[in-house]
């Protein structure tokens, strides 16, 4: 059987998952990436570091692959847009140029009829004034938002005044939902209506970043039917090939939410290494990679813990038992609110 080899821009935390699932199924594997530290050159076979718009950087890179993916949605599209004229890009980039945009998801979403927050675009100061039905809410942009970066809560119009906010970078305003639970559906298409669906997993977030993940979430079966069902749509009118992720709010009324769409292998989706036959990682690599479908099975529950920041000191020092599974992200340099690991635990 051809094994492509596989080109990942991207060389985090993400990028050094792919490159492990994708050795494992013996399918080479060149990072191209614009941080010279990044972790992932520990397991890729070649590395290329360069900036995103760096053209020579690009056609090496792009020489040597078969098929390229990438570990984070905030490439530019052209650039994107180009390597796919040359290789297959997958997923596709026009499925990033409406992720990457805010106002352009929420549209998409809801012109599917699946629910999201209320949201309306604010280009400039004065169109805060008509917005009160929407507040509280919270003022994001619309483009480079990550971990709640570029996110500013607006509980009341008086207290705009004492918000500094720059207008000129596009905003979308959401009205806050009142959550009880966030969930994700991590799902991979391999073409039209072929997929492989991972249980809904609970997501519990500190500060906007995501802090712990488990399965089973303790969801109604409504709920579960229903996030599974959006997923499926969202996947499939995308026409998306490999892993993709839907984050969900649940209020407090039990309706359901989608948040928001990340078109790549997601964070709450890392305990799927142990707790699954195979890892979304493994099955990105073989959606992406035209390799053979293999149907899901659930091996434990399980509960993941993002480790962040100087934290990773003390879990690098633990001995770990047979159900403990430590992920070190290997980064050379340790940062406040940065991912430095996970541990998976498997619960029975
Ligand atoms: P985001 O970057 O948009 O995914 O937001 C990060 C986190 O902020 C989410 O996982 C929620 O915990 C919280 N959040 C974002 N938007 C809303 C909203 N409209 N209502 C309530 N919580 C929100």
């Amino acid at each position: 059987m051809f094994k492509p080899i596989l080109g990942i821009i991207g060389g985090g935390q993400l990028g050094s998952m792919l490159a492990i699932a994708a050795s494992k199924l013996e399918i080479k594997t060149v990072i191209f990436c614009d941080d010279i530290d990044a972790p992932a050159q520990n397991f890729s076979n070649e590395f290329i570091y360069g900036q995103y718009n760096d053209q020579n950087k690009i056609k090496e890179f792009v020489d040597k692959v078969d098929i390229i993916t990438y570990e984070f949605e905030n490439i530019p599209y052209e650039t994107l847009h180009k390597i796919n004229k040359i290789k297959p890009v997958l997923p596709k980039p026009s499925v990033n140029r409406i992720i990457q945009h805010r106002l352009a998801e929420k549209d998409f979403i809801n012109n599917l009829n699946i629910r999201t927050t209320r949201y309306v675009s604010i280009e400039k100061k004065s169109e805060m004034n008509s917005v009160e039905d929407l507040l509280p809410g919270l003022l994001k942009t619309v483009t480079l938002g990550y971990d709640g970066k570029g996110q500013h809560p607006i509980k009341s119009l008086e207290s705009l005044d004492s918000i500094n906010i720059d207008y000129s970078k596009g905003y979308i305003l959401e009205k806050l939902v009142k959550l009880k639970k966030e969930i994700s559906i991590i799902i991979t298409r391999f073409s039209d209506q072929k997929y492989e669906i991972y249980e809904p997993i609970e997501n519990i977030h500190e500060d906007q970043i995501l802090k712990n993940s488990k399965i089973p979430a303790e969801i109604n079966d409504k709920i579960l039917e229903q996030s599974k069902l959006w997923a499926t749509q969202i996947s499939e009118e995308l026409k998306y090939i490999g892993t993709l992720c839907i984050e969900f709010f649940i209020d407090r009324n039990d309706n359901l939410y989608v948040n928001e769409i990340a078109p790549r292998v997601h964070n709450s989706g890392h305990l799927t290494i142990n707790a699954y036959n195979v890892s979304q990682f493994e099955n990105h690599v073989r959606a992406v990679c035209k390799l053979e479908q293999i149907p899901l099975k659930k091996i434990s529950n399980a509960k993941m813990t993002n480790i962040i920041g100087d934290q990773i000191i003390n879990f690098r020092n633990k001995e770990y038992g047979e159900n403990e599974f430590f992920f070190d992200y290997l980064k050379k340099e340790i940062k406040q609110k940065r991912k430095m690991g996970h541990l998976t635990t498997l619960l029975n």
